[in-house]
């Protein structure tokens, strides 16, 4: 572990600075795609510690920051999230994953003139919804990198997991006005978005096991006494992959099309959201992580979840190059995430435990990586291999 009590004494040199930032980013919460102040605030941080910095970059609160060591070697990318959910702040702690990355970044800096390569840290915005890793994956942003990692906060240490992948697709449906009392001169869309959600509840017991669909009305109608001439509704479809989630809502497609025979309207489909892909395990990173956690003295460390586990942008980082998505316990398993307490842990002395280790652990797995050239080689190998299997 040559470099880990390097790394973590740098992270420690910082630590009241990255705090300060946390609490900044708590007391301010922004939800995705809104994220400008605390872009600047990251943004600002990282050109401090001399890295070159762009913001705006793929997305309009994306940024990254680069360091070159001039010298051959790989290219390490720490990934920041900052968005926060309504009503609770940040009840994902993603103000704590923004410093992590930020401090992770800073620390493998101050000895990558030493040991060659380059380090990025890049702010990914709209995790919850819009997907910014998406839209940056899609840019070829990742293309180049050859390990990308994160760590979470969470109420356990974790290696990560499978994610699911998700497709948010919205059923909007047509028919004709009429009065309540002369229904056979309209046609109700309402009863379209009826069926086709009643249609999708049988679907559901001939779907593979981790699939999850779950929809919600979001238009009924505006009056009892008119036949509502539009309805719509809004599902997420998941699943263990893309192309199975895919088929799935043809499927449901089908159900919207029986709806509409059956009540004489019509339907229309659109993805309004952002589509993530599920989350490729790299078990060769997952394996060094826990190699850093265990020297940190972290303990109860939770293997690697092969059941899927909500869905991440982070998937579609992971069919570009090689991720890591750790997680690190902040708060006890009785804090549910996306909640007040859990934004509460990131500036507890707990988060900032977290802060501390997390940026350590990644910083020197990072140096790790660069330093034992056959390391990455097995890391890029498994990445390969999988690429492969999948068909990509
Ligand atoms: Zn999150
Ligand atoms: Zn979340």
């Amino acid at each position: 572990m040559t470099y880990l009590q390097q790394m973590k004494s740098n992270v420690q040199q910082h630590l009241d600075n990255y705090m300060k930032a946390v609490k900044e980013m708590y007391d301010h919460p922004e939800i995705g795609n809104q994220e400008f102040a605390s872009m600047a605030l990251l943004a600002g941080m990282l050109k401090d510690y001399g890295f070159a910095v762009e913001t705006g970059y793929v997305v309009p609160t994306g940024f990254i920051g680069k360091y070159d060591s001039g010298k051959e070697g790989p290219t390490i990318a720490y990934l920041c999230e900052y968005d926060a959910l309504p009503e609770v702040g940040h009840g994902c702690g993603h103000n704590l994953i923004a410093a992590i990355g930020v401090g992770a970044g800073v620390a493998l800096k101050s000895v990558i003139d030493e040991i060659g390569g380059k380090v990025w840290v890049v702010g990914t915005p709209a995790e919850e919804n819009f997907g910014g890793k998406v839209s940056m994956s899609e840019a070829g942003v990742f293309d180049d990198v050859d390990v990308a990692m994160m760590i979470h906060p969470s109420t356990q240490n974790g290696l990560g997991g499978r994610t699911n992948a998700l497709n948010p697709v919205k059923f909007e449906f047509f028919g004709k006005n009429a009065h309540g009392c002369r229904p056979q001169e309209g046609k109700s869309a309402l009863d379209a978005a009826v069926l086709t959600f009643t249609n999708i509840n049988f679907l559901r017991q001939f779907c593979l096991p981790n699939t999850f669909i779950h929809g919600i009305f979001r238009d009924g109608g505006l009056a009892a006494n008119v036949i509502p001439a539009y309805a719509s509704l809004e599902y997420y479809f998941r699943g263990t992959t893309m192309p199975y989630v895919k088929e799935i809502t043809e499927k449901a497609i089908k159900c919207a099309e029986g709806a509409c025979v059956a009540t004489g309207t019509t339907f229309k489909t659109s993805i309004y959201e952002c589509p993530y892909d599920d989350f490729v395990i790299n078990y060769s990173l997952c394996d060094m992580l826990k190699e850093q956690y265990e020297a940190l003295g972290i303990t109860e460390i939770q293997p690697v979840r092969e059941v899927p586990a909500g869905s991440s942008d982070i998937g579609s980082v992971s069919y570009r190059c090689p991720a890591l998505h750790g997680y690190i316990k902040i708060a006890d398993t009785t804090v549910a995430g996306h909640s007040r307490e859990m934004a509460a842990a990131t500036i507890s002395p707990e988060g900032r435990e977290g802060l501390l280790n997390g940026a350590a652990a990644l910083a020197s797995l990072g140096a790790e990586l660069i330093v034992n050239p056959e390391k990455l080689a097995k890391v890029k190998a498994e990445f390969a291999q999988s690429m492969e299997k999948l068909g990509k």
